[in-house]
């Protein structure tokens, strides 16, 4: 991973220069939540401040919302029925991440100067009509692997760690340590 602790990347607050979105595509409520739950728990750590899903489901926003109530943030789960209007309305850039696209190391400085970005994430098979929509394709690789590994390099190269800041308003908090677990409240009930 990248230099995600560059003053640069971030406002003082902590929030990055540009907001960063998710969409992802062809998600199977009941039939696999625990992939798309590791997709929005990456996109919250590692910067996004939402995540689009297509099809919606409760359950997991409702996860999603838990995890902030405990570790802060302001991250949230949107349900994206109509996954075009979201690609149509957003202002910035749109970027398709697959293993066909631009190699990510080409695009980014380009990337960097687009503005927000609404990064667009498959499962199994992703519509066609995205490639022609999006603004960008971009790969992590030219090989096969996962929507969650895909983001986690495309945010770090494009965003960057989110500082503790961003994750204002937790129940608790981790403290960092070489060995073992330090986990303080910071708050009373
Ligand atoms: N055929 C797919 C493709 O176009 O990348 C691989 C499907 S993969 C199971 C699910 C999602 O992971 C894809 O829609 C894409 O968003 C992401 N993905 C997988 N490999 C990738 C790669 N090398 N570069 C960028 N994204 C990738």
């Amino acid at each position: 991973m990248g230099t995600g602790s560059s003053g640069s990347r971030r406002t003082s607050t902590g929030k990055p220069r540009r907001e960063i979105s998710v969409l992802r595509l062809g998600h199977r409520p009941g039939r696999d939540p625990r992939l798309t739950t590791h997709l929005a728990l990456a996109a919250r750590a590692l910067g996004a401040r939402r995540m689009y899903l297509n099809p919606p489901d409760p359950d997991l926003a409702q996860r999603l919302a838990r995890v902030g109530r405990r570790w802060g943030g302001d991250f949230e789960v949107v349900p994206a029925p109509d996954w075009r209007r979201v690609v149509r309305d957003h202002r910035g850039t749109v970027v398709h991440l697959t293993m066909y696209g631009e190699p990510i190391d080409r695009a980014v400085p380009r990337l960097r100067r687009g503005g927000d970005l609404l990064f667009v994430v498959g499962g199994a098979k992703v519509p066609p009509e995205i490639y022609r929509l999006a603004g960008a394709n971009v790969a992590v690789g030219a090989q096969p692997h996962s929507e969650v590994a895909a983001l986690a390099v495309a945010l770090d190269r494009l965003g960057g760690l989110p500082t503790a800041r961003a994750f204002r308003g937790a129940e608790r908090r981790i403290v960092p340590t070489v060995r073992g677990k330090r986990v303080v409240p910071t708050r009373r009930p």
